[in-house]
């Protein structure tokens, strides 16, 4: 008789890698995704073409996750320039990454961002979590991001005037009440790799993951409606028992099947895109806002990055609003278009609104009292996985897709 799959529930990053170790391990499996195709939160539309990544999001290619599981040549990725722009007391700073261009080191060195010291410890940390692996770096006794860079010695200004707005606009929240283990992962995976986007937007990495898997094993528009032992209801009433059940949904979906109180707390971003005759920026950097007034957490122009972002002759720019706003929709595309005038002058009068993008549950929490990764495995043949499971980021849904599939095949 022919083994029962394993059902895997949701087709977002950590899915779609559970089932890319099962098909190695030659474990049968279906997964079955609510929406109309695969990715959960990484994915891109395409509007006149536009490639529109629903929020802002980057690839850093140093997640040890990613190497081992994704084919880094066929996503085609673009790099950003090391380093920011910021955007303070109305005028821009350009802030490179003197270890990857080292001329630019003595005018990093006296950019109006912090003093000399603030920056001596950029260089002093990064030699520091150099050799720690991530294991290491979530070992660590952890803080507040806010209260651990104080400690380590940065100016108050440097955290407002860098940390803050970069940070910000990578925790989705600026206050950095985020876990400092987490802090140490990011500006560790900074500056071993680069920030990049594949060719044809960030969806390509989950398409590239779904697109390695046998054909039929993924169905989509098919959502589950509840779990009993190894059996799953659909929504639309058909009844499918597996081998195990992995629950591969974000954490509200993952509350309600496993009937458990949903306690996740989430930070939300806003992304509205507009169309340009030209790129308001003469480098590919991301613009970071260290004006605390500011709707505008941080700015990019992807085309810049990446062409395909946007048809030929238009730059595609993208504009992160953090936080919770009230504004709605129009009044938030003026309010933006208005500060932003102030950036770039007139110009910005002439770019159209292409899209906003509001996601509620973009990242969920992660503080200094949470571990590097919860218990997997809930019951016999129960597992749960997904960034929610371990830490904000692609590398966790990797990670714990991978590490339920071990499981599941007794490696
Ligand atoms: C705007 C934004 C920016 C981000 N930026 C970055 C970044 O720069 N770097 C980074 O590393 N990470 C970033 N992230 C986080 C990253 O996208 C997530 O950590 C990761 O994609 C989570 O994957 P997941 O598989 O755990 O969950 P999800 O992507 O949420 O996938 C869960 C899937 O389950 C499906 N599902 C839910 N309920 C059911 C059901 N009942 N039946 C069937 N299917 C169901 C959903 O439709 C979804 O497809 C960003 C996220 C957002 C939103």
């Amino acid at each position: 008789m022919e083994k029962q799959p394993v059902i895997i529930i949701g087709a977002g990053v950590a899915g779609l890698t559970c089932a890319n170790y099962l098909n190695r391990y030659n474990i049968p499996f279906t997964i079955l995704e609510a929406g109309d195709a695969a990715g959960g939160r990484v994915r891109t539309d395409y509007v006149d073409g536009f490639q529109l990544d629903r929020g802002f999001q980057i690839f850093l290619t140093a997640y040890p996750e990613a190497k081992k599981i994704l084919d880094y040549d066929a996503l085609e990725l673009k790099a950003f320039r090391q380093g920011a722009i910021i955007r303070q007391n109305g005028r821009f700073t350009k802030l490179v990454n003197p270890l990857r261009e080292p001329m630019t080191a003595p005018r990093t060195l006296m950019a109006p961002i912090g003093s000399i010291p603030d920056k001596m410890k950029v260089v002093k940390l990064t030699a520091q979590l150099a050799p720690l692996d991530d294991t290491g770096i979530f070992s660590q006794p952890a803080t507040s991001t806010i209260a651990w860079l104080s400690n380590y010695g940065w100016s108050e200004k440097m955290i407002r005037t860098f940390f803050q707005p970069f940070l910000g606009g990578i925790f989705l929240e600026k206050e950095l009440i985020t876990s400092s283990n987490f802090f140490q992962f990011v500006f560790q995976k900074f500056y071993k790799g680069d920030a990049a986007l594949p060719s044809r937007g960030i969806g390509a990495l989950a398409e590239q993951l779904a697109a390695a898997l046998p054909a039929g094993s993924l169905r989509t528009g098919v959502a589950v409606n509840s779990i009993s032992g190894k059996t799953v209801q659909l929504a639309g009433g058909e009844t499918l028992t597996g081998s195990a059940v992995v629950v591969a949904t974000g954490a509200t979906a993952a509350a309600r099947l496993l009937n458990q109180s949903p306690d996740q707390v989430f930070n939300q971003t806003t992304c509205v895109y507009f169309s340009a005759d030209a790129s308001p920026l003469d480098t590919p950097m991301l613009v970071i806002n260290a004006d605390p007034r500011g709707l505008v957490n941080n700015l990019s122009v992807p085309s810049d990055v990446a062409p395909r972002y946007a048809p030929p002759g238009k730059s595609l720019i993208s504009v992160s609003v953090a936080g919770d706003h009230t504004l709605p929709g129009p009044q938030l595309v003026r309010a933006v278009r208005d500060e932003l005038t102030g950036w770039f002058g007139e110009a910005v009068s002439g770019w159209q609104h292409l899209k906003t993008y509001v996601i509620p549950e973009a990242l969920p929490r992660f503080t200094a009292d949470q571990p590097e990764h919860k218990d997997l495995k809930l019951a016999d043949g129960l597992y749960r996985c997904g960034d929610h499971t371990a830490y904000p980021s692609y590398n966790a849904a990797m990670l714990t897709g991978r590490m339920v599939a071990g499981m599941i095949a007794g490696k």
